[in-house]
């Protein structure tokens, strides 16, 4: 029974000591190493008067030394606090002074921002990836050189938190999280058993470690003691080769890189007949991307759906079980799935009431997935979760007969356009639909005369051609005619977030002109 996190590294260490864990750029990393540089580092947080709970931020890309930072916190009961490193140097500067780590571990890429933010948080210590020191910066090898590769002599326990996760900031101010050590371990063991994870597996993780997504996918894999293929950070090219050069069996990817790997043009070259699961996650798909990936790969596409206040995924859609009996099956494509073992979902009206089957409402969660709560923000907590523990998504979506739920779009993002709900994922799907349209984004924009109007942004595909015109009239076969854009600006990119969500935010400033 795994009721911390600390305990599921630890397993592999006394199981298959020999077995490799990650394997980065080359190189394999065993669980005896992994869990014996953990040690180490857990030893020398502790030598430094880390305690239980005190806090361990990291600040770097994917690599090996990353995942032992994690597996040091997770063993000692440290919580590791996670910076995005896309994010502006004001924007990390609130994370860190929210969290107050006693330690910092970096990449020396980061080694300019850090020394600028380290010089307001006097009570940071600071310490570099790599060999190398600097009089303000320890070194991550030295800290580690001599230290005993024996358990520290503080554990984690199951009501700890284990790591302090800040939301993507799609909607603003990113919220710290608190996910605690029982919490993902259920859901490691939960994600391995959905994706059937065996120990001979190899699984591909190339979403940032410091989200939540690639977090969980690391921890089902090591659930199951299989090895964790990691990139330091998305390549395509990359994925590609590594796909057939690891026999990868499972792939952990964002929905634009699904369509990535399919628009690569020699993408028949590639062997990757080991793939049995592609699942995907952070954000919808569209249904005619979907056809298109199961079309080339088959059917072993996974839908997750959930987010970092769930511990990650709680609903949970694998496409196999219904691509067979179309047109049902082909309904059901749009679905994010049904609630997963160990967790409870239900939609309900805005006065509380539960909704009917396929009546659109807030989606709610119960879960011991679940967060713990956000980090210094009990008013926030409150607001998110009730008095029987149900978490608020503020997602909108509806349930069918069977139990398969379809997320709208975010409670948010929800236009109102004379009176009319409209949500933008279903204009999106619309659009999509279009065979020149490479992506699509949809926001309200003000409107004197209806309160918001749709606003389309959109890319098309190297050399396809369509008038905006044509477009608008497209949409109009496809939905109510009230839900169509009044406007459609073409772009050449559209704005991402660090985990490739589409960033509406961004899109909403009215000076936006569109990426080259
Ligand atoms: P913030 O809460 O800071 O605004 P965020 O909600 O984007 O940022 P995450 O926790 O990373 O931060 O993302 C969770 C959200 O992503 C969900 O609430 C939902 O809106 C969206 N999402 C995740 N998976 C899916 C999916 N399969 N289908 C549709 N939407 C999804
Ligand atoms: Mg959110």
């Amino acid at each position: 029974h795994m009721d911390t996190v600390g305990e599921l590294i630890e397993r592999n260490y006394r199981l298959r000591p020999d077995a490799g864990a990650v394997t980065f750029e080359g190189k394999t990393q065993t669980f005896r190493a992994l869990t014996e540089r953990a040690f180490q580092l857990a030893n020398a947080f502790h030598a430094m008067g880390l305690r239980r709970q005190d806090r361990v931020a990291v600040l770097a890309q994917n690599s090996p030394q990353y995942v032992e930072v994690y597996a040091a916190c997770e063993i000692a009961g440290f919580i590791t606090v996670t910076i995005n490193y896309r994010l502006a140097p004001g924007e990390m500067a609130f994370i860190l002074k929210d969290a107050s780590p006693s330690v910092l571990v970096f990449d020396p890429d980061y080694a300019e921002v850090v020394a600028k933010l380290s010089a307001d948080l006097p009570g940071m210590q600071c310490i570099m990836i790599g060999a190398a020191g600097t009089g303000a910066f320890l070194s991550y090898e030295a800290l580690l050189q001599g230290k005993p590769a024996v358990p520290p002599p503080i554990a984690s326990r199951p009501d700890d938190i284990a790591y302090l996760i800040y939301t993507s900031g799609t909607t603003g101010r990113p919220k710290g999280t608190m996910l605690g050590q029982a919490a993902m371990a259920q859901s490691a063991v939960a994600h391995a058993w959905e994706k059937e994870h065996r120990e001979s597996d190899r699984v591909l993780a190339v979403m940032p470690l410091y989200h939540v997504g690639a977090k969980y996918t690391q921890n089902s894999t090591h659930a199951a003691g299989a090895e964790l293929v990691l990139h330091r950070s998305y390549n395509i090219e990359k994925v590609a080769a590594d796909l057939q050069t690891y026999k990868i069996s499972s792939a952990h990817l964002a929905p634009i890189m699904v369509q990535d790997l399919l628009n690569l043009p020699n993408l028949k070259d590639y062997d990757h007949s080991a793939l049995r699961l592609i699942n995907y996650a952070s954000g919808p798909m569209s249904v005619a991307l979907l056809e298109k990936a199961i079309a080339t790969y088959g059917p072993l596409f996974m839908q997750h759906y959930g987010m970092t206040e769930s511990g990650g995924t709680t609903a949970l859609l694998a496409h196999d079980h219904v691509v067979t009996g179309p047109p049902e099956a082909v309904r059901r494509l749009a679905s994010a799935g049904r609630a997963s073992p160990g967790t409870r979902i239900k939609v309900v009206r805005s006065e509380g009431s539960e909704c009917d089957v396929e009546e659109a409402g807030e989606v709610l969660m119960l879960s011991r997935m679940n967060m713990s709560g956000y980090w210094n923000n009990h008013a926030a907590t409150l607001a998110a979760i009730d008095e029987d523990g149900w978490l608020h998504t503020g997602d909108i979506g509806y349930m069918d007969a069977a139990g398969y739920l379809f997320i709208s779009d975010r409670k948010k993002d929800m236009i109102i356009s004379g009176g009319e709900n409209i949500y933008p994922r279903e204009v999106e799907e619309a659009i999509y639909r279009h065979e020149a349209v490479a992506e699509a984004a949809v926001i309200g924009v003000p409107d004197p005369r209806w309160g918001e109007a749709v606003k389309a942004f959109v890319v098309l595909k190297a050399g396809a051609m369509v008038s905006e015109g044509d477009l608008i009239e497209h949409c109009r076969a496809h939905i109510a005619s009230y839900k169509k854009p009044k406007q459609v600006v073409f772009v050449a990119a559209l704005p991402r977030l660090a985990n490739h969500k589409i960033d509406k935010k961004e899109l909403r400033k009215e000076d936006w002109g569109g990426l080259q």
